[in-house]
């Protein structure tokens, strides 16, 4: 599962995520991913696909075929399954394709989300060179992370997740966390923030469990949310930046969010599945009613200037009635589509609308209490 922070959406196009492999080498018991391999319908994406799909975004970047706007950053993130799994030689090869089909003043900023696994020297010296932003995902300390990220085998994957970090901390990478909120995990924001800290791991991103059938109380994530704030704030630790908070804050403060689920996110992802199947975002790869259409038969243009990704850019940028009337929507923007689907269908409610709206009105009511939180916070977002 990820959330996406991305350049502002005035710097680029479309972030684009790469369902790289299917393949994984955990079965961690809420991947929505797990289906797939457990039916051993192991699938790559071809090198050739990326290079058309490469070319043909290239041709947008540079304003062609109608969008009008020179975009300089092309954001790729590679995903999984475990993205790792598709091996160094697959990714040298990406590598080699983007500088032979980008040149400045354009660039690719690759990103990837790994379990951290099959991290060693080879793979962290990779990273480093090409400037990857690395994502780790990482629930808590072992007796949190291994209740459901578990090897082939059943048994807890933290101190091989933990080897992982330790080589990108030693090679000096700079990594964020991606942690699934459980109702184990939330009943200890403090416990879990101090892990962290001690562990000197400074950028957190936090997630709340969801799948198509089943998600984390929003009553529970909200009081996660409100005393991880508060805990943040007593740590006072200016190196500690937590994405849902800085987000919130730079939106406080009107600054543009990095983060989808607060910039209104349709029409700035593409999601695009191994067989080269396009959504709008990549949660919502495998629903076809957010499919638009397929890579290998149609061009990424032609695509995004159909009528059916009109139609369901239109459907999500329609608000829900609560959001016209919500004080806070100008911080919000009206949540996220896949969970604003899982609400309730288009044009749905955010499933966590209301732990949003008591996070938002209790870090507006800290920032009037704390004159301190106001210049720890100003500093996380300068
Ligand atoms: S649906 Fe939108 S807000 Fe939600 S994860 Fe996807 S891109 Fe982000
Ligand atoms: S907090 Fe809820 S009602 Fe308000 S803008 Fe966000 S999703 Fe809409």
């Amino acid at each position: 599962m990820n959330r996406l922070e991305t350049a502002p959406a005035s710097e680029r196009l479309y972030n684009i995520i790469l369902k790289v492999t299917n393949h994984c080498t955990l079965r961690c018991s809420y991947c929505y991913v797990r289906p797939h391999f457990e039916q051993e319908n192991r699938a790559e994406m071809s090198i050739s696909l990326w290079e058309k799909i490469l070319r043909e975004y290239m041709e947008l970047a540079r304003g062609g075929r109608g969008s009008g706007t020179d975009h300089r950053t092309i954001k790729v993130t590679w995903h999984g399954g475990e993205p790792l799994c598709a091996g160094l030689p697959y990714f040298r090869q990406v590598v080699q394709l983007q500088e032979r089909l980008v040149s400045p003043p354009y660039r690719v900023v690759n990103a990837i989300t790994t379990n951290g696994v099959l991290l060693d020297e080879e793979w962290v010296d990779f990273l480093r060179e090409h400037k990857f932003e690395v994502g780790v995902s990482l629930d808590g300390p072992r007796e949190i992370h291994d209740r459901f990220r578990k090897t082939h085998e059943e048994t807890g994957s933290f101190d091989s997740v933990m080897k992982g970090i330790r080589l990108l901390q030693q090679a000096e990478i700079p990594f964020g966390t991606l942690s699934v909120v459980t109702s184990e995990s939330a009943a200890d924001p403090r416990q879990l923030l101090a892990f962290f800290a001690d562990q000197h791991i400074f950028n957190l991103n936090f997630i709340p469990y969801t799948t198509q059938q089943d998600w984390l109380d929003p009553v529970v994530y909200s009081e996660f949310s409100t005393d991880l704030f508060d805990a943040w704030i007593s740590l006072n630790d200016e190196r500690m930046y937590i994405r849902d908070f800085a987000n919130i804050l730079a939106r406080i403060f009107g600054r543009e969010s990095s983060l989808c689920e607060y910039t209104n996110c349709f029409g700035n992802y593409l999601g695009i599945d191994t067989n080269g199947d396009v959504y709008m975002c990549d949660l919502l790869i495998g629903d076809p009613r957010f499919l638009l259409g397929s890579a290998l038969g149609s061009t990424l243009t032609d695509l995004i200037q159909g009528a059916r990704y009109k139609r369901l850019q239109g459907a999500a940028r329609a608000n829900h009635p609560s959001c016209s009337e919500c004080p806070f929507f100008m911080i919000c923007t009206g949540g996220c589509m896949y969970r604003r689907h899982l609400g309730g269908g288009l044009p749905g409610r955010d499933l966590y609308c209301s732990a949003r709206q008591r996070l938002i009105s209790h870090i507006l009511t800290r920032l009037e209490e704390l004159d301190t939180g106001v210049r720890h916070v100003a500093g996380v977002i300068n």
